[in-house]
């Protein structure tokens, strides 16, 4: 791409732990771009001032995590999927301020690369949790056609909410049932927090899938969640949070930089190192 380099961050608060400018910073230097991507950390009461400024601030668009999702849909012109999700993490400039949810593809496109065919007459899909990333999953799994999506959430109100945005594939039922519905689940996706570094057990036993279900964690702090590491013991196939992650962050350096990048090897094994420091490669380092 020629002309002026390009600014963009990701927004959020806080955003310390944010991998993004990693992955953005890792492909502009792959691709020989001449850009920049950064975090901003910007408190909920300052988010519309800032995004209202984004060009001012001589950014050409951004990234959005967590709490801004919602808000990024309000104070942007969203195109269909974001305002079918209900959420926004990626914007850009083009006259007005874009917003699309590349959760979505994110979602579909690991699952594409980790186990190839994953929806070709796929049964019955468990979910859980109800929050902001199962909307972009139940997007996603409504849009490669899956009939049948039954989703297990603590707080049953939420569960049914998917409901009423998604309709009738979606079956809501009781976080106590989550284990009682595996029986013939073909693909179950954990899009809770459970499992996470520091926080409570998911409580899944996989022992209770068939031998070719699908195991998703959308974790990736730690890269190998228990629920992960379970599903392999029993020889199922899995796709990781990580890979998400990668997967979601294709679009937005796309419509900023005009170069679709790919998602590699030596990508994943960055952000591995950058999780767990272990794993470092000598040739595995941060570009500056
Ligand atoms: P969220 O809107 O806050 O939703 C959190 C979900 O976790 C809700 O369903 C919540 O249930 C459930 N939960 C939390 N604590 C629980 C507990 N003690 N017992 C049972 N359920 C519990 O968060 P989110 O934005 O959807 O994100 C969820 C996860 O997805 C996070 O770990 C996030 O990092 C991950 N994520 C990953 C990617 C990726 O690219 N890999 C992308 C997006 C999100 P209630 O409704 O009952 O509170």
């Amino acid at each position: 791409m020629t002309g002026k380099a390009r600014a963009v961050c990701v927004i959020g608060w806080p955003i310390e732990h944010s991998r993004s400018p990693l992955i953005h910073n890792y492909w502009l230097s792959h691709y020989g771009i001449a850009g920049s991507y950064r975090n901003e950390a910007v408190p909920p009461d300052k988010f519309r001032d800032f995004v209202q400024s984004l060009a001012a601030r001589g950014y050409a668009g951004a990234n959005v995590t967590l709490p801004h999702k919602e808000a990024a849909l309000q104070w942007s012109q969203p195109d269909e999927r974001a305002r079918a999700v209900g959420a926004a993490n990626t914007l850009w400039l083009d006259g007005a301020l874009h917003s699309t949810n590349t959760d979505v593809e994110g979602f579909s496109d690991n699952l594409d690369a980790a186990v190839p065919g994953w929806d070709r007459g796929l049964g019955k899909v468990v979910v859980l949790g109800a929050g902001g990333a199962a909307r972009g999953v139940v997007y996603a799994l409504l849009e490669r056609g899956i009939a049948h999506i039954v989703v297990a959430n603590r707080t049953p109100s939420r569960a049914e909410a998917l409901r009423e945005r998604f309709g009738a594939r979606v079956h809501p039922v009781a976080w106590s049932e989550r284990n009682a519905v595996l029986g013939d689940a073909a693909l179950v996706v954990n899009t809770t927090t459970l499992g996470m570094a520091g926080q409570p057990a998911l409580g899944i036993d996989v022992g209770r899938l068939p031998g070719h279900a699908i195991v998703a964690d959308l974790v990736y702090v730690p890269l190998e969640t228990p629920l992960l590491r379970a599903a392999k013991a029993r020889g199922l196939r899995t796709a990781d949070g990580l890979g998400m992650l990668m997967h979601q962050a294709v679009r937005g350096f796309l419509l900023w930089f005009g170069t679709k990048p790919e998602v590699t090897t030596e990508l994943r094994a960055l952000l591995e190192a950058d999780l767990d420091p272990s794993l470092a490669l000598p040739q595995a380092k941060p570009p500056e």
